[in-house]
């Protein structure tokens, strides 16, 4: 595979021991590590390329590992918090290969779902907390949080009230597999929440993957649901999970984009193996997709 340095359309600089890239043409601005802007500035060899990507990668595995021996010795009452992960749903009406809930009894069979009063705690509770934060962000999350949505209506409305009474300002994001992503609900929190939606980029790998409990598959109403949102296609964020077996980002990619996607994510699924050869793979394969 060959890997496109992207020099040309970025400046690089640096600040004391700050790294950045501004992308020339998109405007964004992105945080680099020392050894990224280093890659970048040097145009390095594609192996000094692979070398930097399987160092971070055990620096971070040694990070995880450091955390887990020895967890960070704060109350609760110290952190100061500005957003919250809620929980909504814990179950779901897909049953994916690669889900990460599976383990620990995180997706329940007895239709686990939060009610309000945990969730209104637990905004009282960031508010309690925010310190100075005026932005503070909810994301709603499951399982398959569509199978909440009256709760997730609730919450907007009782953080619309919370706004009014103490100046703090919401911004809300959710990850739904689509398909209970009717017009309907969208048209309901099309203008508060920021929405991703899991596609894992081709019928073939989605539907491999994707299954509903009963092994049907999912692609097809997706796209039908999409269908009905043909005009806020780019509105809406896409995450597709790449497991070993199914490296093409670039085919992916691509895939997305013809259907209308501008904001297209990847994340890998949990490595089976102990080494972090996945990872590496994925890293090295993500590259492809970096605009040249
Ligand atoms: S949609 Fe998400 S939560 Fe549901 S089975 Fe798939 S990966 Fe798990």
């Amino acid at each position: 595979m060959s890997i496109k340095l992207f020099k040309r359309s970025f400046h690089i600089y640096h600040y004391k021991d700050n790294y950045f890239a501004l992308d020339r043409k998109g405007s964004g601005l992105y945080s680099l590590s020392k050894e990224a802007y280093e890659t970048i500035l040097h145009n390095k060899s594609e192996a000094d390329i692979k070398e930097i990507i399987r160092e971070q990668c055990n620096n971070i595995l040694q990070t995880i590992q450091m955390l887990k021996d020895q967890p960070p010795n704060t109350s609760k009452d110290q952190f100061i918090l500005n957003g919250l992960w809620l929980g909504v749903a814990h179950c779901c009406n897909l049953n994916c290969s690669y889900c990460f809930a599976k383990k620990d009894n995180y997706l329940s069979d007895n239709n686990l779902k939060m009610d309000f009063n945990i969730a209104k705690n637990a905004i009282d509770f960031l508010i309690k907390h925010k310190g100075s934060n005026k932005n503070l962000n909810i994301t709603f999350f499951g399982g398959e949080p569509l199978l909440n949505f009256d709760l997730i209506i609730e919450v907007l409305n009782y953080s619309e009230k919370i706004e009014k009474e103490t100046g703090a300002k919401f911004s809300f994001s959710l990850t739904t597999n689509g398909t209970l992503l009717d017009k309907k609900k969208y048209d309901l929190i099309k203008d508060k929440v920021e929405i991703m939606i899991s596609i894992d980029g081709t019928k073939e790998i989605h539907d491999q993957n994707r299954k509903f409990k009963n092994g049907y598959p999912s692609w097809d109403l997706i796209m039908s649901n999409l269908h009905s949102l043909k005009d806020y296609i780019n509105r809406l964020a896409v995450r597709a999970t790449i497991s070993d077996d199914s490296l093409n980002l670039v085919n992916i990619y691509k895939n997305l984009k013809e259907m209308g996607f501008k904001y297209i994510f990847f994340t890998e699924t949990v490595p089976n193996t102990s080494d972090n050869k996945c990872i590496e793979n994925f890293n090295i394969e993500l590259l492809g997709v970096v605009p040249a």
